[in-house]
């Protein structure tokens, strides 16, 4: 056994990607971010159905999660998922692709919280900001109470004298949308924004889905170089030759350049949104990373499971009763992953924690399977089934396997799950009543009720109360539970018995006795 530095492989690649060539601009990125309800999606949806490139027939037809716009004054790039969470989410992991941040205001509304998020979220990112003051098609608009807002939170626009630039608009009309792309272009030019188109390409995947006739779909944005069929791509821990290249309009393309999203075929999986690609020398190479980023990750997850931080060793240990639920996730779809992924994580409660140790696109496999089996694990499937030998593995190590087509079911599902993992409320139940028709002192033992069972059952190590007119007046056990003259473990309706009360003999003819038992019941999730 060698130990390699597990950063040799990743620093050779950095170098590798170093090359000669000129520096030539390139377009902006541009993510669209702001207050639900403000207009985001409105406006990306306005773009794309206006703004196609310039001489080309159809609009833009395919979702592939990012597209680019020709306007008179050059090319604008869209990452076509609004808000900061994916934004964030995909910076999270390493990925800065976004230049600028259209943060997209609705004049008849207010400064929101999430548009103080995005804001926050693109200044951290160190991205500039434009602002897209939006609906002021609407009577109610307001433009200027906004930007008093905005102003009052240090941010200037510059009709308010500062630098910020800010556009009326109107995503439904489309009034001050060429404006505001224009504005976004001017502010690209002030970044000078550039890339060497003759090396070989690398970027950032924005999206990949499994599609049932094409195999694994992956949408890049080719960051730097030119990318082009045939290329050897390594992207996250997946590999494979570029068989086919599509733009967002769904023609086929030869090369794509700096800036350019297009979606490839070729990719032997679903790499992450967020992950890195780059175009290797060759098939092997690219294959050998791979695998040692698999392994590395493998490595890395065991690693984490085992070490859990001191808070949290005191936080289960303050809980008392601290539980998690260990889930593997595979779907068809990054996005359908990434919805169950958020709507799992909210399930968690002070007493049940929901982790998800693995995500994935793809069918379940039987390194799934053995994941799941060394962490505890259940494993759920949206739109996916066990493939090749995992089901056989899955029922040999008694791994439960569940697949769901309906997001709504496999989190309703989950939430049973979490209920039964619950430690359970204990509740009493009635077993059975007695009626008590005579009494017998017997001296040194003490009262001997002769009782009739009246309903149920009444067992031996039943709780028991003793009800005078319809009013406990003792709660307490019993001494001894007879037949004649025999001990018994239980009397049914319609038998006679008898029963003594432990520590108490004030009974009387005409009392009931009622035995009850603590039974564990379902907790309900709050
Ligand atoms: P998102 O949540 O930020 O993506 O917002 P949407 O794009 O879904 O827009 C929310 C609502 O506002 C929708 O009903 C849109 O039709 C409406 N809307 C968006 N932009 C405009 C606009 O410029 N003018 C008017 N009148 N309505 C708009």
């Amino acid at each position: 056994v060698k130990q390699v530095n597990e950063s040799a492989l990743e620093d050779s690649l950095v170098e590798s990607m170093t090359h000669e060539g000129e520096e030539m601009s390139r377009a902006p990125v541009v993510t669209v971010m702001g207050h639900v309800d403000h207009g985001k999606t409105s406006l990306l949806d306005y773009i794309r159905r206006t703004k196609v490139a310039s001489g080309e027939s159809g609009g833009i037809t395919q979702h592939i999660g990012a597209y680019h716009v020709e306007t008179d004054q050059g090319m604008v790039s869209f990452l076509d998922t609004p808000g900061h969470e994916a934004f964030t989410a995909m910076r999270a992991r390493g990925a800065q692709v976004t230049d600028i941040a259209i943060i997209v205001i609705a004049a008849d509304d207010d400064v929101m919280p999430q548009t103080k998020e995005a804001i926050s979220h693109a200044q951290a990112a160190g991205v500039p900001i434009v602002f897209a003051i939006n609906k002021v098609d609407k009577p109610t608009a307001n433009p200027d109470k906004i930007k008093e807002q905005l102003a009052n939170m240090n941010l200037l626009v510059e009709d308010w004298g500062g630098k910020i630039q800010s556009h009326d608009i109107s995503a439904k009309t489309g009034i001050g949308v060429e404006e505001l792309l224009e504005k976004v272009l001017l502010e690209a030019e002030i970044l000078e924004l550039k890339a060497n188109p003759d090396k070989r390409a690398n970027g950032t995947v924005v999206e990949a889905f499994l599609d049932k006739g094409r195999g694994y779909v992956s949408t890049v944005l080719v960051e730097g170089g030119t990318l082009k069929i045939g290329d050897y791509v390594l992207a996250g821990t997946n590999s494979g030759k570029v068989k086919a290249m599509q733009d967002e309009r769904g023609k086929e393309i030869k090369e794509a350049g700096p800036s350019t999203p297009v979606s490839i075929l070729g990719l032997d999986g679903a790499p992450q949104a967020g992950d890195k690609f780059n175009v290797m020398e060759d098939e092997r190479e690219a294959k050998d990373i791979a695998n040692k980023r698999t392994q590395l990750q493998r490595e890395q997850s065991v690693r984490t499971q085992k070490h859990i931080t001191l808070d949290e060793i005191g936080r289960r240990i303050a809980l008392g009763d601290f539980k998690e639920l260990n889930i593997i996730l595979k779907g068809d779809v990054d996005g359908s992953v990434e919805a169950l992924t958020d709507s799992f994580g909210k399930l968690s409660t002070e007493e049940i924690v929901v982790n998800i140790i693995h995500k994935g696109v793809g069918a379940i496999t039987e390194s799934d399977v053995l994941l799941a089996s060394a962490s505890d694990a259940i494993i759920i499937g949206f739109n996916v089934r066990p493939a090749g030998n995992a089901r056989q593995v899955a029922d040999k190590e008694e791994i439960d396997i569940r697949t769901y087509s309906i997001i709504y079911d496999a989190i309703n599902d989950l939430k049973d799950a979490m209920e039964g993992m619950l430690s359970p409320v204990m509740k009493e139940e009635v077993t059975g009543n007695a009626e008590i028709r005579e009494t017998f002192k017997i001296s040194k033992i003490g009262t001997i009720a002769g009782c009739m069972v009246t309903s149920g059952k009444i067992y031996r190590n039943s709780g028991v109360r003793l009800i005078r007119d319809g009013v406990v007046v003792y709660t307490g056990e019993l001494a001894s539970l007879k037949r004649f003259k025999d001990d018994v473990k239980e009397v049914s309706k319609g038998y006679d018995c008898g029963m003594q009360i432990k520590n108490y003999n004030d009974i009387k003819e005409g009392d009931i006795i009622e035995a009850y038992q603590e039974v564990a019941v379902k907790k309900k999730l709050k």
